[in-house]
This record gives structure tokens, sequence and C-alpha cells, in this order.
């Protein structure tokens, strides 16, 4: 993966860049190269800097309060430049009030003082293509059942919880009952055959919740990323689940003995 390269830049006329020197760091620590303009730097000269140095993102520091005339400067300096595909976030010292206006103003994302140096670098790495972003939703939570029939009346009857389907996952030996609970689903696995995973879990643990699932996109990209940031997978490459989504596993000991299965409906199949 090539490095992350960021410009920070210093608007404006106050004197003050100890803020941006440390995120600076933080940046570097996470890898990044990060080009600074030092201080009291014109929109235009930090537009041309972040040409030059064809940099992947320009963050912006302000503790003047010239944010609001200042950072859709910037944005316009790299527009006339034919470079609007640079993104452009700010920090430093700037009301809430004003985030809607900058973010008007095509401000990608603005970053109050309270926000974390490690939230702005995952946040980076997501805005550049690095890494994905987080799962959308829990999709459904899944429970090891010895008899799906047994275990429905609780579900059904007593919570009130409606029976969308069953059906049959060949990858899995599973038998499957989806009962829809707001966003999510609780999904009923019953083992097929002795050669079910859920099979074996049940003969090992009892009944009880299996695991977690997760709506992602773009799951092959994500499992290449994970595998490259060494995290154990279950499934190298992804399987066909209920209703046709592809999934894979993750391995438990990556989360706190939980099973995650990562799943990717498609597009029309997602509410
Ligand atoms: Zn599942």
């Amino acid at each position: 993966m090539k490095q992350i390269r960021v410009l920070i830049g210093k608007a404006g006329l106050d004197g003050h860049d100890r803020g941006a020197l440390v995120i600076a760091q933080a940046l570097r620590d996470h890898g990044m190269e990060v080009i600074y303009t030092g201080l009291r730097q014109s929109p235009d000269q930090i537009a041309q800097a972040a040409v030059q140095e064809d940099v992947d993102v320009v963050g912006l520091s302000s503790l003047s309060g010239a944010h609001r005339s200042l950072f859709p400067k910037v944005v316009e300096a790299l527009q006339a430049r034919n470079a609007k595909d640079i993104p452009v976030i700010g920090g430093g010292v700037i009301p809430a009030e004003d985030i809607p206006f900058l973010e008007e103003k095509g401000i990608k994302k603005i970053f109050t003082s309270g926000a974390s140096t490690d939230d702005l670098a995952s946040y980076i790495k997501r805005l550049v293509g690095a890494s994905t972003a987080p799962p959308k939703k829990i999709a459904h939570i899944g429970i090891a059942v010895r008899q799906i029939k047994e275990s429905l009346p609780f579900y059904q009857d007593i919570l009130g919880l409606d029976v969308e389907k069953i059906e049959e996952v060949e990858s899995e030996q599973v038998r499957v009952a989806f009962l829809r609970i707001g966003e999510t689903r609780i999904e009923l696995l019953e083992p097929m055959n002795e050669q079910s995973a859920i099979h074996r879990f049940i003969e090992k643990k009892g009944e009880g919740v299996h695991h977690l699932a997760f709506e992602v996109d773009d799951l092959e990209e994500r499992l290449s990323e994970y595998r490259s940031k060494g995290v154990p997978l279950l499934n190298e490459t992804p399987v066909t689940g209920a209703e046709n989504s592809q999934i894979a596993f993750v391995h438990p000991k990556a989360a706190s003995r939980v099973l995650i299965e990562l799943c990717q409906h498609q597009e029309s199949e997602v509410e």
C-alpha cells in the first residue's frame, strides 16, 4: 500500500503552531508522510504546495477565528488549480455552529479540539481509500439451536417476532430461520447434519449465541485489508450465505472470542 501524503497547512496570521506540529507528528506515527507548510501561509500558497507535493489530503489548522474565510479559500484555490479532488479537512478552535457552513463550502470534515489523533488518522485512511468504512450495522445475531421448531415459540409467540423465512444454507450445512427485530435480525441456526459447524458448536458448548454478523460493503476488499493487518480469517475468500449473500468469518481470537461474520447482501436486498 502506498504511503499516504498529507499536507498540514497553517492558514492565517496566528503565530501558534504547536497543535499543528503535534498532529503532524501523530500522523507520521501512523505511517503517513506529512508536509508542513509553516506559519502564516496564504490559501493560495497552501493550495500550490498541495499540488506540487502531490498530497492525498490537505489538513488545515486555525486558531485565529479566521477559518470561516480561510478554509473555503483553500478549497477554491485548489479548484482553481484543477485539484478539487484533493480533499480538505480542518481542525483547531472551531465553534460547532460553524461546522455546517464549512462543510457546505467543501471542507470534508472538521475535527474539533476534543477529537483524538487516532480518530483523525483512521478518518484520513478511509478518506483516501486506504481502509474500508466501518460495518454499516449488525445484520443479524446467530443463535445455535438444536431444532428451530423447539426454539421458535419463545421468539415468535412470546417476543412476537415475525419469521421472515426459513432456508437451508449449503455452505454451512444449516437450516436458518430469520426473525426481524428493527434494523437487524435474529438468525436461528439448526444443524442439517453432524458435519455442520453448528452441530459441533452445540456438542461442545450447548445451544447459545454463536456469532454476530456485520453488514459491510466490498467484502473482498475488506478481507484483503484485514489480512494485510494480520487479522486471522476463517474464510480467505467469500462464500455464499443465506439469501445469496456473500459471507466470510473472522477468527474469534481476533474479537475477544466472539465469532464475527462479515456479510454483503446484494444492493437490492439491503433495506
Ligand atoms: Zn450468520
